[in-house]
């Protein structure tokens, strides 16, 4: 069984959010690190190799420096790494990243695709769907289980007041959440073989399948029109009524004074 990760190496935006001037991210500013979702779908894919023996490859699309995240993958446990990168690439948005990577991804052999549900640096949970699109795959979002039956994968996935359990049949794609499971730590032993690990690196002329008018910057429809920071609320206003009477005649006042009622 081939599965194959997808993994984003995305700002650490615990110490805060850094901006250049014309409101994109500064992401050199910040720390870089595996996109919490990818780690899940990560370890889920390394249980499916310790249960069954599966060969873990892992796959990101970036600047060079986007190996360190592949090798601390390898560190985890993955087998493989592979580096998409190329600078008729850079300015992607989600529509030419996911041609990009089901370009990749055509060049190499899988049962199972698992990508994060979302980067929590773009935020649109668009890139593993449209990747399946792409590649004519059932895809199964929001796993917060996954086990294999036979050439089908079961899943538990997450829904608003419950869970749908769903079969598909290999290959297919599904998406994880970080609460999916405890991603394991590196051992000193990955470590080591991290160090001497293959990464095959992909270039533009690598992609299978794909138009240059679907790459790059000029690949993608997405314009930033604008970006700006969000405008803090003040901090409000706190009233202690002497009593239920004086709260309701205070709060009724009040939306009467905004045209609220
Ligand atoms: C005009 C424009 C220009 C942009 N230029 C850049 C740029 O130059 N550099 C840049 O980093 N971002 C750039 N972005 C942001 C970029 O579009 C998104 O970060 C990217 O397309 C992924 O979308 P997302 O982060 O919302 O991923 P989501 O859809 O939220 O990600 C879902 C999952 O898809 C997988 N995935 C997503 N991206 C990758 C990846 N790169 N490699 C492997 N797996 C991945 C992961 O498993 C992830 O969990 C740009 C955006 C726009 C609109």
């Amino acid at each position: 069984m081939k599965v194959i990760v997808c993994i984003k190496q995305v700002p650490d935006t615990k110490g805060g959010v850094q901006f250049n001037p014309d409101g994109t991210l500064n992401r050199g500013a910040m720390l870089s690190i595996m996109n919490p979702d990818d780690k899940a779908g990560l370890e889920a894919a390394l249980r499916l190799k310790d249960e069954y023996g599966a060969e873990v490859t892992v796959l990101t699309m970036g600047l060079p420096k986007a190996a360190d995240v592949l090798q601390e993958a390898i560190a985890m446990g993955a087998d493989k790494g592979v580096l998409v990168t190329d600078r008729v690439l850079g300015g992607a948005d989600t529509w030419a990243t996911s041609t990009t990577i089901a370009g990749a991804l055509r060049k190499l052999e899988y049962d199972l695709i698992i990508t994060g549900r979302q980067a929590i640096d773009g935020d649109t949970a668009q890139v593993g769907p449209q990747i399946a699109e792409h590649l004519g795959l059932p895809v199964i979002s929001y796993a917060q289980e996954i086990k294999v039956d036979g050439d089908s994968v079961i899943v538990k996935r997450q829904y608003d007041d419950g869970y749908h359990m769903l079969k598909a049949k290999m290959p297919c794609l599904i998406t994880a959440l970080s609460e999916l499971n405890e991603p394991r730590y590196m051992t000193p032993g990955g470590i080591f073989d991290a160090v001497n690990a293959e990464i095959t690196t992909f270039g533009r002329a690598d992609l299978v399948d794909v138009d240059d008018s679907n790459i790059g910057l000029k690949g993608s429809p997405t314009k930033i029109a604008k970006a700006s920071d969000k405008v803090r609320k003040g901090a409000g206003e706190k009233v202690v009524p002497d009593s239920p009477e004086d709260a309701v005649n205070y709060i009724v006042g009040k939306l009467c004074e905004k045209h609220v009622i």
